[in-house]
């Protein structure tokens, strides 16, 4: 696992996709979080209910019938792209090339994960990069963000951001292997246990898509669509509700 994690950070550091040469070279991810979970864990099971994501959600064996353990972890963005997006109203263009370009660095990461598990003898997927990934009534048959809670990374929030160690305000992604590693121990109970129900990104949020009984998806995905991208096409983004909030880099209250 020491030998994964170093490798995944220098990936990091040393990927060209990490980095944003129009913007004079901005870096836009810290090193990962990572956390581990067993693939036959009791909570990937909990996901096919309909009141979490619904029956479509695969397992980590029906994404990988050899699988052992599914590899979780969060990208923070950079204090340079997290600082930049604390201003109210549209989103910096540093967030946006963040949220685009950052993705892509999401995707070479979790694409540097597999080779490196399938180069030493073990089998390896990335359901976010599988030709069986979907998105039904806007939730996916892989939630990255539920992976991790699972994987002991963090919680949940009020406004369906993963809350870690450091802060809700990045990236997050998986795969699933059929190495066997220890579990992480989950430093948490329940999936909101992170989020003080502060109210801060009620207020942060433009669209006014944030109330005190969480987040209306489609009034924050026609916001991000008509106004942003259609201002800043090929990227789009807010990212409003986890900046300049208690959450932003840190677990509030700590
Ligand atoms: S800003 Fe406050 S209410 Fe919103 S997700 Fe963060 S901790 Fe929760
Ligand atoms: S991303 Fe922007 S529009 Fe969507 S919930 Fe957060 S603040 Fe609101």
């Amino acid at each position: 696992m020491e030998d994964i994690e170093r490798q995944v950070n220098r990936f990091t550091m040393e990927s060209p996709l990490n980095v944003v040469e129009p913007l004079g070279g901005l870096r836009i991810f810290d090193p990962p979080l990572i956390g581990i979970a067993a693939a036959d864990d009791p909570l990937f099971a909990e996901l096919k209910k309909e009141s979490v994501i619904g029956s479509h959600h695969l397992l980590p064996r029906e994404w990988l019938p050899s699988a052992q353990t599914v590899i979780s972890y969060f990208l923070p963005f950079t204090a340079a792209i997290r600082i930049a997006n604390r201003s109210d109203g549209l989103p910096a263009t540093e967030w946006l090339y963040g949220r685009i370009e950052g993705e892509r660095f999401n995707e070479a990461l979790r694409r540097f994960l597999v080779d490196l598990l399938t180069d030493n003898g073990h089998e390896a997927v990335a359901p976010a990069l599988d030709e069986r990934y979907q998105v039904i009534n806007k939730r996916s048959n892989w939630s990255e963000r539920h992976v991790a809670y699972i994987a002991g990374l963090g919680t949940l929030s009020l406004n369906c951001s993963l809350i870690t160690a450091r802060g809700s305000a990045g990236r997050v992604g998986s795969i699933v292997t059929s190495l066997e590693l220890a579990p992480t121990v989950r430093p948490y109970r329940e999936i909101y246990e992170y989020c003080t129900r502060c109210g801060a990104c009620i207020r942060r949020c433009p669209p006014l898509a944030i109330d005190e009984s969480g987040k209306n998806h489609q009034i924050c995905s026609d916001y991000v669509d008509n106004e942003t991208k259609k201002r800043y096409a090929p990227r789009y983004g807010c990212g409003k509700c986890q900046t300049a909030v208690p959450c932003e880099d840190r677990i509030p209250g700590r």
